[in-house]
């Protein structure tokens, strides 16, 4: 469950109760928002929450309303009371001790100031504004055998963890996520999801890891899969049957930045019952998936959620909490595959500032894609910004920019784009993308035996340098 508030006015608050099996997560609380954290204190069988600090919340007893046991130590109640004394509007529920506050008058926060607070927590124990790494493995038991402070063991849950997946699924609007120890580890518990026998759509122009997972291991799973180009309407009509499960949407692809119509696609697949994916690892923060049909969200948290190429990282945001990822749920902690507590503390401090990075690297991306457009020993620019690229219109509507990621056909094919790309100096040669640094790879060569990327083809990872230090560089490597 999750709720993400703005008041109007003056405040606001985030609060967030994770259900996960037998297991209740800690409330994560951001920070500047007026939330009262209390600890219970139990009188008897009756309980009482002390200690609020924030003068436009009271902290209500609310123990009339359901059985709190004694054994739940930590609980959250918070009333707003407005000055006007107007707007007594929080709706609130008791599970299991852990109280979930709503307001119906809420209003949505910007996605920068989100970026920088969601999943934060000012540590109750010390004042730790940044958040603590909890690097412990296993968490004490109480004495009548449970875990009210809602963690047991880190495969399971662990507070990082926790606080990264209420902090991303807060960002893309949904209301849980799944982090992963990779990317691929989050494609992996995704597909581990569907049945032998259950059929896929992929895009025909996806992450060249994530088809190669599909061929290499999904078909002996028992998936039935087709690549289908996905740009092209009527061949998702014509590709879905009766088992079609997911539709894999990834937009703007890699590495030929092709763009799918994700409301256009979800339409036709939501239609046949089936559910539609989409990596969003390109595109955090400037397209949101969720708000055009996606039904769940993939990121390699790796690119741009981390952001300095030091950490490895995948997550799942899902829209709902439902069935399906609840299968996922149980995928990420029996399969294992999690990100340990420091990653997931490096991606969280990435996310903080996504939101201007990702402006930051299309504004770069959109100089050096019309750099490259005018040059004479350019024969192809893919890039979306571009008015001449043919998915432009439809990047235009469902993204607010055109990201940081570029590809393009250098004349004379293999090795006049090698020796390009060994002659540039800012740019390293690296594969990868999203991080500070621009990097420059030959993708055919990196893809190896089945690859479909034209063997002219450089991509371009932008960082945040000056776009004509990287412009110039171009430049005199391209000669
Ligand atoms: N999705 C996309 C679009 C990617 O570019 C990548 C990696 O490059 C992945 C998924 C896989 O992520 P990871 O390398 O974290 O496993």
């Amino acid at each position: 469950m999750l709720d993400a508030i703005t008041l109007e006015g003056f405040c606001a608050a985030v609060i967030h109760v994770d259900r996960q099996g037998h297991c209740h997560g800690a409330l994560g609380i951001c920070r500047p928002f007026a939330v009262v954290l209390v600890d219970v204190q139990v009188v008897g069988d009756d309980q009482e929450l002390v200690a609020g600090h924030l003068e436009n919340f009271v902290v209500v007893n609310r123990h009339g309303n359901a059985p709190i046991e004694r054994k739940y130590r930590l609980a959250i109640c918070a009333r707003q009371i407005e000055p006007s004394n107007r707007n007594h509007c929080a709706r609130s529920t008791i599970t299991f001790g852990i109280l979930s506050v709503s307001f119906h008058k809420s209003m949505k926060m910007k996605i920068e100031t989100l970026a920088v607070h969601a999943g934060h927590t000012i540590d109750p124990a010390t004042g730790a504004v940044a958040t603590p790494i909890h690097l412990s493995t296993t968490f004490e038991r109480d004495v009548e055998g449970t875990y009210s402070r809602g963690f047991m063991y880190t495969r399971n849950n662990n507070p990082n963890r926790q606080a990264l997946e209420r902090g991303v699924s807060m960002l893309e609007g949904g209301e849980t996520a799944a982090a992963f120890g990779s990317g691929t580890a989050a494609a992996m518990a995704l597909f581990q999801t569907l049945a032998p026998g259950d059929h896929v759509l992929a895009h025909v122009d996806a992450y060249y890891g994530t088809t190669r997972l599909l061929r290499e291991i999904f078909l002996r799973w028992g998936l039935d899969v087709n690549f289908i180009d996905m740009s092209d309407l009527s061949a998702v009509k014509n590709a879905l049957r009766p088992k079609t499960k997911l539709a894999w949407m990834e937009t703007p692809s890699n590495p030929l930045l092709k763009i799918v119509d994700l409301a256009a696609v979800a339409e036709i697949v939501h239609e046949k019952g089936a559910l539609c994916v989409c990596d969003n690892t390109w595109a955090p923060i400037i397209q949101r998936p969720f708000d055009l049909g996606a039904d769940l969200i993939l990121h390699s948290t790796t690119k741009y959620f981390g952001g300095h190429c030091d950490v490895l990282g995948g997550i799942i945001a899902a829209k709902v909490e439902n069935d399906f990822f609840q299968r996922i749920r149980s995928i990420q902690y029996e399969g294992g595959a999690v990100p340990s507590p420091f990653d997931c503390w490096l991606v969280l401090r990435g996310m903080r500032t996504l939101p201007w990075r990702m402006r930051a690297h299309s504004e770069n991306a959109m100089k050096v894609a019309n750099f490259l457009a005018q040059h004479r020993k350019v024969n192809d620019v893919h890039y979306p910004g571009l008015s001449s690229h043919p998915g432009h219109e439809i990047a235009a509507h469902q993204m607010s920019m055109f990201g940081g990621m570029l590809s393009f056909e250098v004349r004379n094919g293999r090795d006049a784009a090698m020796s390009v790309a060994a002659k540039t100096n800012i740019f390293t040669r690296a594969t990868s993308l999203g991080g500070v640094e621009s990097l420059i790879e030959h993708r055919a060569s990196i893809e190896g035996a089945g690859t479909t990327s034209p063997e002219g083809l450089l991509r371009l990872s932008i960082g945040l340098e000056n776009a004509d230090d990287l412009i110039e560089d171009l430049d005199q490597a391209l000669g």
